[in-house]
């Protein structure tokens, strides 16, 4: 069987033998290409060409250099070609080009490089980044035969008996009830490769090249399409978006719609139309929302789906993105790296729920998709349309401005009524004084919306039994012994469990690891017991969790929420993955356990978030003529977040927040550059930092550039998975400034070996 690409493609005796030699006739007509690095460099390098490479070598190919001091063989993308010897220093040559086909086009080189400026990392990081791993190593190339039984299997065998490994492999088709590729088939039977081959010249097997199915193998199946007639505001919002794409110029769109005010089904319409003049769409969701019911939704409307998220294997991937190239594709649907799909001929970009975090990548390179979907959009001269009941205050300002512009879409379909948010203050109720998670007016909602067959929503973004184990006796918490972070004792698996590195103690701790006393208690409320609580208190009633915890197997998501959609379910209580996108008509019900929790972060954006958040729970409710009512816990009911959520009044919640937002010169109305520092050694990280903010500080003295510069401080976790964290913030109106900051340092930040810079543009966390 052919094996999987080499990495490289030539063999040793297709390079010129004498390297030198090559290099000095090459260095004569000078054909050099533009090389990149997946280092944290601005710098893009020249190499001579070799003239037996001359014919391989072109933009978008990776390519093998000698680099660096000690002259090691290095991958890099070449980015272009040059025929202009730079002054100063001799050139070395490339000594292997890898790629047959360019992995990267002219618009992605562009593309990329944008990526790169804007958010001060290497080019070659983000092209390395951004490139799938499958696409690099071509997967599955080779192998996208998929075998199944011939139709008249049973015929053709007759009354032979067939060889045991032959037979297994017949079972194995038979059971899996789809083609297999060879990998699997041979996996699934236990076997090598040639009872396969024997198999199919018999006749009772045929192969078939197939990419697609690679696409479509696990995707669910279309929804039985409904005919929609759509309302005035959702026309209006059509005949916007098409009239950009008809000047041929970009513009950003946001469409800002309510909970339930059919956003999908405008997007749909839209992108209908483009399929028509034979372009193709990118519709970016969070990861989050990729479940089986969006899927179905775009399924059911378009007869070539990609759907691009992170469970997929490197040939899959590969063979999307072969597909996509192609032309094939009518729309792709996918996670945040959705953004670089290659679509031929794109003609609109739409980001669904574009105020959720997910989209800015959290290792370099450090992109927000939005930004980079606005460029890509202006590059393409498209529209690009975001879509929210709750847009971020950095595109509202944007429409305040007028440099985007704005969709209303203010009232749900059908005429239905957003819910009435009715606020519970905590701090009188007698329940919740005493311990309990359901406070007495949700208490008695529930028992009314269930005894009237209603179904229930419950939400709370702490997973575990409790976040906080505590000696009364020292007063301190028990924290991991790796991060700066108090363990969450997770009863049902009986661990004390950190939140951000998975350490854990077995059994939990009893004593006090620091005074030694017995007996710690327990403060604070996770879902694990808010849900024994429910059992204990709707004892008559089923209920679910869905959290990290209970969602671990691929697939019980969807089978979670299919019993909560069949009526199985009565209550559903879970963390934010049941807090988005959900469409249950039934649930008249949602109950807010804590919405404090976001709020008193020290955060920029804790009360936008807070907003978001009951405006987004408050959004799975009253989707019927069955209406239905939110309820919220809060110890802060007076908070401008919770007292806006309640009433539905996001304008006004805008206004007042980016007013907040003005006055203390915080994003939106300027950028941040968050660089961290990190390392085992809590020293030399701080002394790493402090040295950076001075040379930044000079830097921006001597320029004369206008920003500030905070810190260095303790980052507020200061020690995460065991490195010490130290950051400092630069703030500016201009990024510019922002950037010329940084670059003026760049080539001279510490490089100690032990720690490690990251630099953050427009960070979203600044934990
Ligand atoms: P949003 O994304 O704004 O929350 P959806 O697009 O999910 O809203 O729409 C909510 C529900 O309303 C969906 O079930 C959708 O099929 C339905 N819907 C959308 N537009 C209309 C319409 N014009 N008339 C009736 N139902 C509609
Ligand atoms: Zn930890």
């Amino acid at each position: 069987m052919a094996r999987p690409q080499q990495q490289n493609l030539f063999a040793d005796d297709e390079l010129p033998e004498n390297l030198a030699a090559w290099e000095v006739a090459a260095q004569n007509d000078r054909l050099l290409a533009e090389v990149v690095f997946n280092r944290p460099l601005t710098t893009v390098y020249h190499y001579v060409v070799p003239d037996a490479l001359r014919e391989l070598i072109g933009p978008g190919k990776r390519i093998e250099a000698p680099f660096g001091r000690g002259n090691k063989l290095t991958t890099g993308f070449c980015v272009g070609l040059s025929t202009e010897v730079p002054a100063g220093r001799a050139l070395k040559s490339l000594t292997a080009v890898l790629d047959r086909e360019p992995l990267a086009d002219a618009k992605l080189l562009e593309l990329t490089r944008w990526i790169a400026d804007r958010y001060l990392c290497g080019w070659g990081q983000v092209l390395e980044s951004v490139i799938p791993a499958g696409v690099k190593s071509r997967a599955g190339t080779r192998d996208l035969t998929f075998f199944e039984l011939a139709a008249d299997f049973e015929r053709r065998l007759g009354k032979t008996r067939l060889p045991a490994k032959q037979q297994a492999v017949v079972a194995a088709l038979q059971s899996a009830g789809r083609p297999l590729r060879a990998d699997e088939l041979s996996e699934a039977a236990e076997c090598g490769i040639s009872p396969i081959h024997t198999l199919r010249d018999k006749g009772l097997v045929v192969s078939r090249r197939d990419r697609m199915l690679v696409a479509s193998a696990e995707l669910p199946p279309p929804e039985p399409h409904r005919e929609i007639v759509l309302n005035s505001d959702q026309h209006r919002a059509v005949r916007d978006i098409l009239s950009v794409l008809q000047s041929g110029q970009h513009k950003t769109l946001l469409l800002h719609g309510v909970t339930g005010s059919g956003k999908t089904e405008v997007y749909i319409r839209a992108i209908e139309e483009i399929v028509g003049y034979g372009r193709q769409a990118i519709v970016l969701v969070p990861e989050i929302s990729l479940t089986p019911q969006t899927i179905r939704r775009f399924r059911s409307r378009f007869s070539s789906v990609a759907v691009l998220h992170s469970h997929l294997t490197d040939s899959e991937r590969h063979a999307h993105w072969q597909e996509i190239v192609s032309g094939n594709v009518q729309v792709v649907v996918g996670a945040r790296s959705a953004i670089f799909a290659p679509t031929p001929h794109l003609g609109l970009i739409v980001i669904d729920e574009e105020h959720e975090t997910s989209f800015k990548q959290d290792t370099t390179p450090r992109y927000h998709a939005r930004e980079v979907a606005r460029r890509r959009a202006a590059q393409e001269r498209i529209p690009l349309l975001l879509g929210s009941a709750t847009p971020t205050l950095e595109s509202w300002l944007r429409v305040l401005r007028k440099e985007d512009s704005l969709i209303s879409m203010p009232k749900r379909v059908e005429r239905l009524p957003l819910p009435p948010v009715i606020v519970v203050d905590t701090r009188n109720d007698p329940q919740v004084r005493q311990g309990t998670a359901i406070g007495r007016a949700l208490f008695t909602a529930m028992n009314s919306a269930l005894k009237e067959k209603g179904q229930v929503i419950l939400f709370l973004n702490v997973r575990g039994f409790a976040p906080v184990l505590w000696c009364r006796a020292c007063g301190e918490g028990v924290r991991c012994p790796h991060c700066d972070i108090s363990l969450t004792w997770h009863k049902q698996r009986g661990v004390a469990l950190c939140h951000s590195c998975d350490f854990e103690v077995s059994p939990p701790p009893t004593h006090c690891p620091k005074c030694g006393h017995g007996g710690l208690t327990h403060l604070g409320l996770g879902t694990e017991r808010l849900e024994h609580e429910v059992r204990q208190r709707f004892p008559e009633a089923t209920c679910l969790r869905m959290d990290s915890d209970t969602m671990k197997q691929r697939g019980s998501h969807q089978t979670a929420l299919d019993a909560f959609r069949a009526g199985e379910v009565q209550i559903l209580l879970g963390t934010q993955m049941i807090a988005k996108g959900l469409d249950f008509p039934n649930v008249t019900l949602v109950g807010v356990i804590d919405a404090d929790t976001q709020l008193h972060q020290p955060d920029l954006r804790a009360a936008e978030r807070t907003f978001q958040l009951i405006a987004q729970v408050a959004g799975r409710t009253g989707r019927s003529a069955r209406g239905g009512r939110v309820f919220v816990q809060s110890a802060s009911p007076e908070q401008p977040a919770i007292q806006f959520a309640s009433r539905h009044d996001y304008l006004g919640f805008a206004s007042a927040e980016l007013e907040h937002r003005k006055v203390l010169q915080v994003p939106p109305f300027s950028h941040l550059v968050r660089v961290i520092f990190r390392g085992p050694v809590e020293l030399d990280v701080e002394a790493d930092a402090q040295l950076t903010a001075d040379k930044i500080r000079a830097a921006v003295k001597e320029q004369s550039l206008a920003v500030r510069v905070l810190g260095p401080a303790p980052c507020l976790v200061t020690r995460l998975k065991t490195l010490f964290r130290y950051h400092l913030q630069m703030t500016s109106v201009s990024l510019e400034a922002l950037r010329a900051a940084w670059l003026a340092i760049a080539a001279e930040v510490p490089t100690r070996k032990d720690v490690e810079i990251v630099v953050d543009v427009d960070p979203m966390n600044l934990r």
